[in-house]
């Protein structure tokens, strides 16, 4: 290893001028000339938290008898650091005949003893020096490990590409720049796919497919498959390894536009699976009333579409798992009902890879039952996860993960899909950032960085229930966490309300963030129960406006304000709805980033209840729009509130999504007639009778209004009249309009590609 190393010394004699204190001293001197920097610490809670905070510590040397907390304390300091890492290797340092009386635990959870007055210097630091070696490489994922290796050989290279391990960046002013802003390691480790000894992402060999197998390991697949462009791609190699032209595939209508896309290329033929809505548009579950065996047999019967199949039982299902909003299916009863209809199972779970590392999570993803013996009459299921969005990697990376049971799509078959839409010159940082993302959830660490988000976030969901309770307690107003509002420990049936439940119970307890039949916080309904669960990272605040029967109060403050002002203190949210915001609690977090987050909201209260000029809270706003300059923040808000509640925004888009439109002919085949220009952009009010050419997708909530061959219906139909709502608020409130795939802007007015009329098949 060519960088320093580094060691932690806990030890309550380090400073004493004793024996073992000049021994320590000693010690020092002989790992600096080993390029090994000693850290010290003299307690057990002290060294607890530097385990905790610096991982770059690869060696522990540990004093049995060191002070502080625990009986004894070094022995709490090991039970710690093991909860986290299995791997570091720990010195005790002790005397021969302190070890004779030493609890069995301590010996299991050590890896060898030090005696630091009996043995010299240099053998003792031989013996760190090669702990922190092996250390340092059985820590790395096979991938990886390959690469670092990889890159540090200089070579003379004559492949792609053609930056040449970086040296091409530093022949211009510009070049340079970049060079030194990314470093050299990773353009040394940017390399071609004719590298041999890191093995072809795409014949899935060597080094890469060692990756590939560890992932699936960790993951809990029979296969796993590295992604290099987004679970986007992930999702299209799945859908047309399976499906094709002619063929039915369910699909949930609270899909990722990549599973439009990919349904659209397959030539397949969607029957749409639909999901539930609450009062607040939030998209719920798929009820499992609608997963059955009749029900699925009805809504492809419906279909128009399905007459032209070579069969009437689908052979694929999609299903989003979880939602953007934390909705996390009961997969083994998903299995059981849609596992009647068809033999393949695709869960989508872009944003849940780290499910099976947290027991909270149990048997809600895709590949719960992978511990189980193998049972080749389930169905075949699939997931992807998009290994960027909440674990640690870079953009880009995803991951298939395969379980085969009926069905099964042998690697061979599968593979031409994969290599269809892989691209010949992979990043090999992102298939490396795969590789660490899974090494990171491996063993007791998953685990632990896992617990750590539910710890941050339910402190969070407490701090905001808290003092929601104190302002409503004075007659004020606050904001509020989308969750339950009682919880009951199973373990005594007591009853708490939320704030003050012990965070243990809501940290641990599954059963606290079930969406149970009937609970008026989810708005969800009659649910069965244990069918769907609220992930408690995924947090939601609501704002006030919306009631829980659906029904907007007399004062209210649309999210988007918020979203507004937190912005412009430099807090990004993940997403806005009308009365909503959600909040993402990944394994990043800090109790400082959380706390900040508090903070903002307290001031927003203030300079909302103070109605503060918005040149002081939303000044970009006022720069762009000078419109709003007479408005303080108040008064915007009751602004637009009021005008949201004139044209019933919330009502509208409900509307909007619980009817599945009419169906002209199936996605590919408006596609097609994209592709032949036999289309034309219209106007919302040119739009109705006819059939919409691409998806159309307002964000939030990001489902399809329409997809592709769908018809917009007659003037005043509910995606009409919708489409017309978001158009009127985007005119009146610049600076707050919405994203809609699918529709372009032209002065203020919705343009949309439709089919021309000729083209309609
Ligand atoms: C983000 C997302 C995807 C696509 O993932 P990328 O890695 O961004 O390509 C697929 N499905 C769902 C549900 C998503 O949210």
């Amino acid at each position: 290893m060519s960088s320093t190393m580094l060691a932690l010394l806990a030890s309550g004699e380090i400073v004493s001028n004793s024996a073992p204190g000049r021994a320590a001293a000693r010690l020092q001197e002989e790992l600096a000339q080993r390029r090994i920097d000693l850290i010290t610490t003299v307690s057990s809670d002290d060294a607890g938290a530097m385990l905790r905070a610096n991982s770059a510590i690869q060696c522990l040397l540990l004093n049995w008898d060191l002070p502080g907390c625990g009986n004894p304390p070094a022995l709490n300091v090991l039970e710690q650091l093991r909860a986290r890492n299995l791997q570091l290797p720990v010195f005790l340092l002790t005397d021969r005949e302190t070890v004779s009386n030493m609890p069995r635990r301590a010996l299991e959870l050590a890896n060898d003893f030090i005696w630091i007055l009996e043995d010299t210097p240099t053998f003792i630091g031989g013996r760190i020096q090669g702990a922190i070696e092996r250390y340092s490489h059985a820590v790395l994922p096979p991938m990886f490990a390959a690469l670092t290796h990889f890159a540090r050989v200089h070579e003379y290279s004559w492949h792609t590409p053609g930056h040449t391990g970086g040296t091409a960046f530093l022949k211009s002013p510009a070049g340079r720049a970049f060079y030194d802003f990314y470093g050299e390691n990773m353009l040394r480790s940017d390399l071609s796919i004719s590298v041999t000894e890191l093995g072809s992402l795409l014949d899935h060999t060597g080094p890469i497919a060692a990756g590939e197998r560890y992932a699936a390991k960790v993951f809990g697949a029979d296969r796993t498959y590295y992604v290099t462009n987004g679970s986007s791609t992930s999702n299209r190699v799945i859908v047309m390894a399976s499906v094709t032209r002619g063929q039915l595939a369910l699909c949930d209508r609270n899909c990722h536009k990549s599973v439009e896309h990919a349904i659209t290329m397959s030539g397949a033929i969607p029957t749409y699976l639909v999901p539930l809505r609450n009062h607040y548009g939030l998209i719920g579950p798929i009820p499992p009333d609608q997963l059955t065996e009749a029900a699925v047999a009805q809504a492809i019967q419906r279909n128009p579409l399905t007459s032209t199949a070579d069969s009437q039982r689908a052979v694929h299902a999609v299903i989003t798992n979880s939602t953007y909003d934390g909705l996390c299916y009961n997969v083994r009863r998903v299995e059981e009902l849609l596992g009647e209809s068809v033999d393949r199972l695709h869960f989508d779970e872009a944003w849940y890879a780290y499910a099976r590392f947290n027991p909270i999570y149990r048997d809600r993803f895709a590949m719960y039952d992978s511990d189980a013996p193998k049972s080749h009459n389930g169905p075949t299921k699939f997931a992807t996860q998009s290994t960027h969005k909440l674990l640690a990697a870079l953009s880009q990376a995803s991951m298939i993960h395969i379980r085969d049971g009926r069905s099964p799509i042998e690697h061979g078959r599968f593979n031409e899909a994969f290599m269809l839409h892989a691209s010949t010159s992979p990043l090999y940082s992102i298939m490396a950032s795969n590789d660490v993302s899974a090494a990171m959830m491996d063993g007791p660490g998953g685990t632990a960085l896992t617990g750590e988000s539910i710890v941050e976030a339910v402190a969070f969901r407490q701090v905001l229930a808290r003092l929601k309770r104190e302002y409503n307690d004075k007659g004020e107003w606050f904001f509020d966490g989308w969750q339950p509002d009682r919880v009951i420990d199973p373990s005594n049936g007591h009853k708490h309300a939320f704030h003050s439940a012990p965070a243990e119970l809501l940290c641990n307890e599954a059963s606290c963030w079930l969406l149970n039949p009937g609970d008026s916080w989810h708005g969800f309904g009659q649910l069965e129960k244990n069918y769907c669960m609220l992930d408690p990272i995924k947090v939601s605040i609501t704002t006030p406006g919306m009631q829980r029967n659906g029904q907007l109060a007399d004062r209210g403050i649309p999210a988007s304000i918020i979203s507004k002002y937190l912005d412009n203190l430099g807090i990004i949210v993940e997403k806005t709805t009308d009365f909503t915001i959600l909040f993402l609690f990944s394994i990043g977090i800090t109790k400082g980033k959380w706390g900040t987050l508090i903070n903002a909201l307290l001031a927003f209260k203030r300079d909302y209840d103070a109605n503060q000029s918005l040149s002081q809270c939303l000044p970009n706003l006022l720069a762009k729009y000078p419109m709003y300059a007479e408005l303080g923040l108040r008064d915007l808000a009751q602004k637009m509130f009021a005008r949201m509640k004139e044209l019933r925004s919330t009502a509208k888009m409900s509307a909007g999504f619980s009817a599945l439109p009419d169906v002209d002919c199936s996605p590919v085949q408006a596609y097609e007639a994209l592709v032949r220009d036999h289309v034309e952009v219209l106007p919302l009010n040119l739009l109705a009778g006819r059939t919409a050419a691409t998806g159309v997708i307002p964000y939030p909530p990001g489902i399809p209004l329409l997809m592709p061959g769908e018809k917009f219906g007659q003037a005043g139909s509910p995606a009409l009249e919708y489409l017309q709502v978001l158009e009127s608020f985007d005119r009146e409130f610049p600076g707050f309009g919405h994203d809609n795939h699918g529709v372009e802007v032209r002065d203020g007015r919705y343009h949309i590609y439709a089919l021309r009329r000729e083209a309609a098949p």
